[in-house]
């Protein structure tokens, strides 16, 4: 059945009471094999890698908050992005963001370099300069938006009618994990595949790692269906089920978490220690209206510029209810030092020019009340002066 409201598909889409015992959650298959019958007779499950119903359920209910038509489940937001990368073969050229959460970079120039994948990194906030950087090779555009940690936003409908113009059938991928499906729907602006670290808003509780990918392709699903068998990074069935009750309230969690950053960026932007604020939602962000036009809300992300690694670390050291932490997207406010925690593998000088400096701290705004992290917020400014 398909529901008309995120929320309620969140709360009931894959998630119908068992038809075994009428349990209103989804069982927990925690089993690695399944008996057969006979010889080549069984339920249609065999191997718990290629086949389990919990991890099922989680695909099923993520693809349909994406709008997309097929869901695969993997170990990590990094093995989701690898095994979507394997999509490609040696000799292919992608052309990705150059802003983006440094693990991924790691991944693409550490690791994938070396099996013959070419990458070039662009502004993906320009689309002249995206324009200019295809090549004939170019098998995949990469992005995330908003970006980590600078919340620069790409123009997901600009990208999709470039790509619609390439010869070399490339597809547009795009780690939708800063946003979560309920703010922002790639496949509906046009992406092919859409990827989350579930760690982060879709787990919501800081309590798993985990990373899911989408697609409304039926070719693209076929593939990656082969790949997450074949190369075999798929979560337990445990993170699973910790997905599928998290996401039931993704809803009025992502309603609370925008609420709070909304008033702790404006906050943070009339405040004197803060030189500069990152937050789509300010009007002062220059992307502020396509994130009204692709986005329906502005995401609980915010970094702001202190001025200086002191500064930073007095901050960091000074906060109470925030934790430092690395990770985002949890019910607890986290704080965390990009260029010593999250973006270490990023060359400076792209760093440098992207503005991930030395006093920038990110944070990742919780669902506590309000007062509190204001309070807090308040306290550890006045430490920074
Ligand atoms: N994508 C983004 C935007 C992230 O922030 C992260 C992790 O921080 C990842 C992907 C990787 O996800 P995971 O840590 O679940 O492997």
């Amino acid at each position: 059945m398909n529901y008309k409201g995120f929320a309620t598909t969140a709360i009931h889409k894959g998630q119908e009471p068992d038809p075994l015992t009428g349990a209103v959650t989804v069982p927990l298959y925690q089993t690695s094999t399944y008996a057969q019958e006979g010889i080549g007779q069984h339920k249609g499950f065999e191997y718990a890698r290629t086949h389990n119903l919990t991890r099922f359920k989680w695909e099923e209910n993520l693809a349909a908050l994406e709008q997309g038509t097929h869901g695969f489940a993997f170990a990590s937001g990094l093995a989701a992005l690898d095994t979507v990368m394997k999509l490609l073969s040696a000799g292919d050229h992608v052309l990705a963001a150059e802003d983006m959460y440094g693990g991924t970079f790691r991944l693409f120039d550490k690791i994938l370099r070396r099996f013959g994948l070419e990458f070039s990194y662009v502004d993906m906030t320009n689309l002249d300069a995206v324009q200019s950087a295809i090549q004939p090779n170019t098998k995949m555009l990469f992005t995330e938006t908003p970006t980590n940690p600078m919340m620069m936003l790409t123009d997901l409908r600009g990208v999709a009618a470039l790509k619609s113009t390439m010869q070399s059938g490339a597809m547009l991928v795009v780690d939708n994990t800063f946003a979560s499906p309920y703010v922002q729907k790639p496949l509906t602006l046009g992406a092919d595949i859409v990827i989350h670290s579930a760690t982060k808003y879709l787990g919501g509780h800081s309590d798993l790692v985990s990373g899911i990918v989408a697609t409304n392709r039926a070719d693209i699903a076929e593939q990656l269906k082969f790949l997450q068998n074949a190369a075999g990074a798929v979560p337990g069935p445990f993170d699973c089920w910790l997905c599928l009750r998290s996401v039931k309230t993704l809803a009025v969690r992502m309603k609370q978490h925008q609420e709070n950053a909304m008033q702790i960026a404006e906050f943070c932007a009339a405040h004197p220690s803060v030189k500069k604020v990152y937050y789509p939602g300010l009007k002062t962000h220059p992307q502020h209206e396509l994130a009204k036009q692709q986005m329906s809300g502005f995401g609980a992300m915010i970094s702001i510029e202190l001025g200086s690694l002191e500064k930073a670390k007095q901050f960091a050291s000074t906060v109470r209810v925030f934790t430092l932490a690395e990770s985002l997207g949890g019910v607890e406010s986290l704080v965390c030092h990009p260029v010593s925690m999250t973006h270490g593998s990023v060359p400076k000088e792209t760093r440098d020019r992207l503005g991930v400096t030395d006093g920038l701290v990110r944070l990742s705004v919780g669902i506590e009340d309000i007062e509190d992290l204001l309070e807090d917020i308040k306290n550890a400014l006045e430490m920074t002066k």
